[in-house]
C-alpha cells in the first residue's frame, strides 16, 4: 500500500487533517487501531469558532447551548452571559461526521490498523502496522506522515520527540439539579482540591457531565465521587481519559531521512492549559499543519496557534497558585465592566480577554501578576 500522506489516528484532529489534504487533491490514507468505528461517547464543550472552522461538518454532534456560566468558590457566586453561545457536542457524533467528510474528499479510512513504527525507505517512510482482525503486519509507504495519534503518541516516540506529561480528567454523567437552567454551565474553584475546578455542563434539558482534571486517575476519580455526594448527585456512568498538558510549544514537523513526520490534536499537545479543551486548539493545529504540508512551508496559523496556548499556559501558572483567598478576592473583583469582558470574549481569545480585563479592572493584572510570581 502507498499514499502521499498516511495518517495515524481517525479521530477529531486526524480526520478533520486528512478531510483537508484530501480536499487538496493528495492521496491520504488513515490508519485507525480500532476495528470498529465506534468512538466512545464523550461530551464536549467548545466554544462557536468551532463552527467557524469546520463549516457544516459537525452540525448533528450538536446537542445543546450554554448562555450562561455560574462561578462559585467558598459561598461565593458569579453569573456570566455569554454574548455568543458554547456548544455542548457529543464526540463520538462528531467524529462520525468527520470521518464522513474525509471519506467524501477522496480519504480511504483504514480500521483495525495499529501503528508499530516507522522505517526510512529512500525518499519515503515505511510505516509498520499490525492489522487487528488476523495480527497480521502491514506495510504502508508514505511521502509524509501525521501522528493524530492521541495523547500517547506512538508516532511521536518513533519519530524522536520526548514524552509529554499528561492528567486525568474524568467526567460523570449526572440528572441536572432540579430547577437548574439546561443552558448554564456550573464551575466550583475549590483549590484545596484540585488547582483546576469542578464543572457541571448541561447535555440535554435533563442530564449533564460533571468533571474533574486531576493529578493521578484514582484519585481524581475519587475526589470526584466526594464533590458528587456533596452536591448530592448520582453518578449514571463515568467517561475518562488522560490528556496532554501544555508547558511549552513543541516543533510539529520532523525531517526522517527523505520523509516528513507532523503531529495534530493531543498528540502534538494543543490543548489548553487553562480549561484542557483540546477540540478547538486541535483543528486549528491541523489547519496549520495542512497548510505546512500544501505550501512546504509553516504558515501563520501555527504561530497563531502557538500564541494563544502560550498564553494559555501563563494563566494556568497564575492560577496552579491560586489559594482560596486568590479565588475569593478574584470573585469580589469581577465587577460589571471586567465582567463584560469575559460575555464578550470565547476562551479562544485570551488575549483580548486578558488585556480588556485589566484596561477595566487594573487590579485583576497586580492580582495576577502577585499569583504568578508567587508573591
Ligand atoms: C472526559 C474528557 C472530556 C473532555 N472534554 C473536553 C471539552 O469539553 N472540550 C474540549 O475542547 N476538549 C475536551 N477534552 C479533550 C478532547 O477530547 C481531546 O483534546 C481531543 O479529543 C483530542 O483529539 P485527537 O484527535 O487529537 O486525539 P484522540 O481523540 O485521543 O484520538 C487518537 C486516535 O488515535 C488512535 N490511535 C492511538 N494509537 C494508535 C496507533 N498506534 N495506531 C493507530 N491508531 C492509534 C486512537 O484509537 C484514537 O482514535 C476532553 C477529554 C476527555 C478525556
Amino acid at each position: 500500500m502507498s499514499s502521499d500522506v498516511g495518517v495515524v489516528g481517525g479521530s477529531a484532529a486526524g480526520l478533520f487533517t486528512a478531510h483537508l489534504l484530501g480536499r487538496a487533491g493528495l492521496r491520504v490514507q488513515v490508519l485507525e487501531a480500532a476495528e470498529d468505528f465506534d468512538p466512545r461517547p464523550r461530551t464536549l464543550i467548545v466554544t462557536g469558532q468551532m463552527n467557524e472552522i469546520l463549516g457544516g461538518v459537525g452540525k448533528n454532534a450538536l446537542l445543546n447551548e450554554i448562555h450562561q456560566f455560574e462561578l462559585f468558590t467558598d459561598g461565593r457566586a458569579a453569573r456570566i452571559a455569554l454574548r455568543q453561545p458554547d456548544l455542548v457536542i457529543e464526540r463520538s457524533e462528531l467524529i462520525h461526521e468527520l470521518a464522513a467528510a474525509a471519506q467524501a474528499s477522496g480519504t480511504e479510512i483504514l480500521l483495525g490498523r495499529r501503528f508499530v513504527s516507522i522505517e526510512p525507505r529512500g525518499q519515503a517512510l515505511s510505516l509498520h502496522v499490525e492489522r487487528s482482525q488476523d495480527a497480521g503486519a502491514e506495510e504502508v509507504r508514505v511521502g509524509t506522515v501525521v501522528g493524530a495519534d492521541g495523547a500517547l503518541s506512538r508516532v511521536a516516540r518513533a519519530a524522536g520527540w520526548p514524552a509529554q506529561a499528561t492528567v486525568p480528567l474524568v467526567q460523570a454523567i449526572v440528572r441536572l439539579p432540579q430547577g437548574m437552567s439546561p443552558h448554564t454551565t456550573r464551575v466550583w474553584f475549590i483549590p484545596e482540591e484540585t488547582p483546576y475546578f469542578y464543572w457541571l455542563i448541561p447535555n440535554s434539558s435533563s442530564r449533564g457531565v460533571v468533571g474533574l482534571i486531576g493529578q493521578e486517575g484514582p484519585a481524581t476519580r475519587q475526589a470526584l465521587e466526594r464533590f458528587l455526594e456533596r452536591q448530592r448527585l448520582d453518578p449514571l456512568e463515568y467517561q475518562a481519559a488522560r490528556i496532554p498538558v501544555y508547558s511549552k510549544w513543541i516543533p510539529v514537523r520532523r525531517r526522517l531521512a527523505g520523509g516528513e513526520v507532523y503531529l495534530v490534536g493531543d498528540a502534538a499537545g494543543h490543548v489548553k492549559a487553562t480549561t484542557v479543551g483540546g477540540i478547538v486548539t486541535g483543528f486549528r493545529g491541523a489547519l496549520g499543519v495542512a497548510e505546512a504540508i500544501l505550501k512546504g512551508r509553516q504558515g501563520r496559523k501555527l504561530g497563531d496557534l502557538r500564541r494563544e496556548l502560550n498564553l494559555h499556559w501563563l494563566i494556568r501558572r497564575a492560577l496552579h497558585s491560586f489559594t482560596q483567598a486568590h479565588y475569593s478576592r478574584l470573585m469580589d473583583l469581577l465587577n460589571a465592566r471586567a465582567r463584560k469582558d469575559l460575555e464578550a470574549h470565547t476562551r479562544d481569545e485570551p488575549g483580548q480577554v486578558l488585556w480588556r480585563l485589566c484596561l477595566h479592572q487594573p487590579r485583576l493584572l497586580l492580582f495576577g501578576l502577585r499569583a504568578f510570581f508567587h508573591w
